[in-house]
């Protein structure tokens, strides 16, 4: 449904690591603690492997000394590098899982005896961040790495190469098995994640945006406003004697006519306007235009789609509208005009019903209303509040 989705539609050809899957606006803080994470495991193996030039006996002498020490110093400049930079791509986190499993292999081959200074253990890490952080494809190119890695490093500890290979099998098995469980569940918390966000933000009867989404919208329309130099409308829509209808039909039969409407709507609202449910039988529409006499056309084009709208069990209804316009200005707080923008359309609305409903009224500018809504509004219950033509 058109006006129904929260915006976010944007896409990044460069998504950095650490963005819930459905929600394509990258989150700082995630790619961020993404980074922290890497440039700590970094640190932690290059620590560890740095004690090991003071334990007699673990290093092995000769050329591959100063390989180990380059190697784990890249590894601490790296470090260096995520903490300075405090953000991460894809690209550079299977970048650095690749210097991951080498840093394993120097490591391997540096030591007297690997396989009790080298544990494939150790490839955990890289295990885990290409599990947790990065797509299938250089997942499998990991667990084919590790096989690699794994080979490499304990090839020195077997003469015979059965034995090699059944090492290498029942390590590379279960650091693989490992990979591909916290892959899985990884996705499971991500669509659990998507999931949630998008039920905290969506109507359960309409599948529209609720209260909560349409506050959360609000930055981005005022500040659109004000690049476009366009005004922003609110529309209240209000059905008319809603009441009556359920009396007569019941309430399974008003909530068809609440869904039957909520997709006439979102059929006509513009691509850009976001259409929300903020009560029972009340919507807002949120949009930017040129004039009130665009704002009108909205709204006369919205309340023909009410009335033409049907469960397809003829059960017509019609629609009050109360239109308001305003022109952002520097300093505004969006959430709070927001409110008291709806309430001017709010107060149209009221007098649409008083002119005898089925008609659009708009605010007219400047009218001031004493409070200005808060998020969590109360659902109206009684009568007309005149005022605004
Ligand atoms: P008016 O033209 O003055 O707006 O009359 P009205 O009957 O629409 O207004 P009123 O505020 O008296 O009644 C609103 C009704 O909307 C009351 C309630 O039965 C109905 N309603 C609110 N939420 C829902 C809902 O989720 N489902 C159904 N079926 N009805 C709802
Ligand atoms: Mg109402
Ligand atoms: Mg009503």
């Amino acid at each position: 449904m058109a006006g129904a989705h929260a915006p976010g539609s944007r896409h990044q050809s460069r998504v950095p690591v650490g963005v819930v899957p459905g929600h394509d606006q990258p989150s700082r803080s995630d790619s961020r603690l993404v980074a922290w994470c890497l440039a700590g495991l970094l640190a932690a193996g290059a620590a560890v492997g740095l004690t090991n030039l003071f334990v007699e006996g673990v290093l092995r002498e000769g050329a591959s000394r100063p390989v180990y020490v380059a190697a784990l110093g890249a590894a601490v400049l790296t470090a260096g590098y995520l903490v300075w930079r405090q953000r991460v791509s894809p690209a550079a986190t299977a970048g650095l899982v690749a210097l991951g499993d080498v840093l394993y292999v120097v490591i391997g081959w540096s030591t007297t005896d690997p396989l009790r200074y080298a544990s494939p253990i150790g490839l955990l890490f890289t295990c885990f961040v290409a599990a947790w952080f990065l797509g299938p494809r250089v997942l499998a190119v990991q667990m084919v790495a590790v096989v690699g890695a794994c080979w490499l490093v304990l090839a020195d500890n077997y003469d015979v190469a059965g034995q090699l290979a059944v090492q290498v099998a029942v390590n590379a098995g279960t650091l693989d098995g490992a990979m591909v469980g916290i892959f899985l569940l990884r996705r499971r918390v991500e669509a659990l994640l998507a999931a949630t966000l998008t039920l905290s933000s969506t109507d359960p009867l309409t599948g529209l945006a609720n209260r909560r989404s349409l506050v959360e919208q609000a930055p981005r329309i005022w500040k659109q406003a004000r690049r476009d130099g366009q005004r922003v409308a609110a529309l209240v829509l209000d059905l008319d004697h809603f009441k009556q209808l359920n009396d007569a039909h019941g309430h399974a039969v008003g909530d068809a006519v609440l869904r039957a409407v909520a997709d006439s709507l979102s059929a006509t609202v513009r691509p850009a306007d976001v259409l929300a449910r903020t009560g029972g039988e009340e919507l807002v529409v949120l949009g930017l235009v040129a004039d009130p006499a665009e704002a009108r056309h909205l709204a006369e084009r919205l309340r023909l789609a009410v009335s033409g709208s049907s469960t397809g069990r003829e059960h017509r209804v019609t629609v009050s509208i109360g239109a308001a316009l305003t022109r952002p200005a520097d300093g505004d707080q969006p959430a709070d005009e927001l409110w008291r923008l709806v309430d001017r359309a709010d107060v149209a609305m009221y007098a649409a019903k008083q002119d005898g409903r089925n008609r659009v009224r708009l605010a007219a500018p400047g009218v001031v209303v004493p409070a200005p809504r808060q998020a969590s509004r109360p659902t109206r219950s009684a009568g007309p509040a005149g005022g605004a033509a």
